[in-house]
């Protein structure tokens, strides 16, 4: 692990800035994590990550290499400049203590992606109510083409891959080691990341 390298212990979230100009790698250093990421403008909270508005303009779910992630307002926040895995999710919300009570009723119940992303952006003005669908980075999640049913199978990212992210505003970003057992290939691992300045 390189100097510039910072932990997201497993099943735990943070937040920080990232200025414009900026990039973002976030790394599976084991394989199979997932980390959610969701984006803020620094300067106006209330402008926001948006999966309606990037998927429209994407006109695919499959998000990877050169394309941009906008905000509520239609405003790019983050290019994907580069990606080893191609296979994200940006369909499902953080998974939340709910999310355990529905799908795994026999396991001890976690707070998970939402709790965590709530603590840390809570001192930057950001209430759970302002957490949407996540940029759910290495998430595996195909649909059914004919049917639309969904499903969440273990992340095919291997040990060391990586998705860079640029910022295009000045931004709050808030990460995730999921702790959701389907989403993860049934153990939790820590999440990587670094930011290079731009
Ligand atoms: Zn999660």
């Amino acid at each position: 692990m390189t100097p510039d390298v910072t932990v997201i212990p497993e099943r735990s979230g943070t937040a920080f800035r990232l200025s414009k100009g900026a990039a973002l790698t976030v790394i599976d250093p084991n394989g199979e994590q997932v980390a959610d990421l969701l984006a803020y403008n620094a300067d106006d909270v209330g402008e926001v990550i948006s999966s309606g508005r990037t998927l429209d303009y994407a006109e695919t779910i499959r998000l990877t290499t050169g394309d941009k992630l906008y905000s509520n307002r239609s405003r790019p926040m983050l290019t994907i400049v580069a990606d080893d895995v191609g296979r994200h999710d940006f369909l499902l919300t953080p998974c939340s203590i709910d999310t355990f009570l529905h799908f795994y009723p026999d396991l001890p119940p976690h707070r998970g992606c939402f709790g965590n992303l709530a603590e840390a952006l809570e001192p930057y003005g950001i209430g759970p109510d302002q957490i949407p669908v996540a940029f759910n980075c290495f998430m595996n999640v195909p649909v059914d083409g004919e049917t639309g049913k969904l499903r969440v199978l273990p992340p095919t990212s291997k040990a060391g891959d990586t998705i860079t992210l640029r910022a295009e505003m000045d931004l709050i970003i808030g990460l995730t080691a999921c702790s959701a057992p389907d989403s993860n290939g049934g153990s939790f691992k820590p999440i990587h990341y670094k930011i290079d300045a731009g």
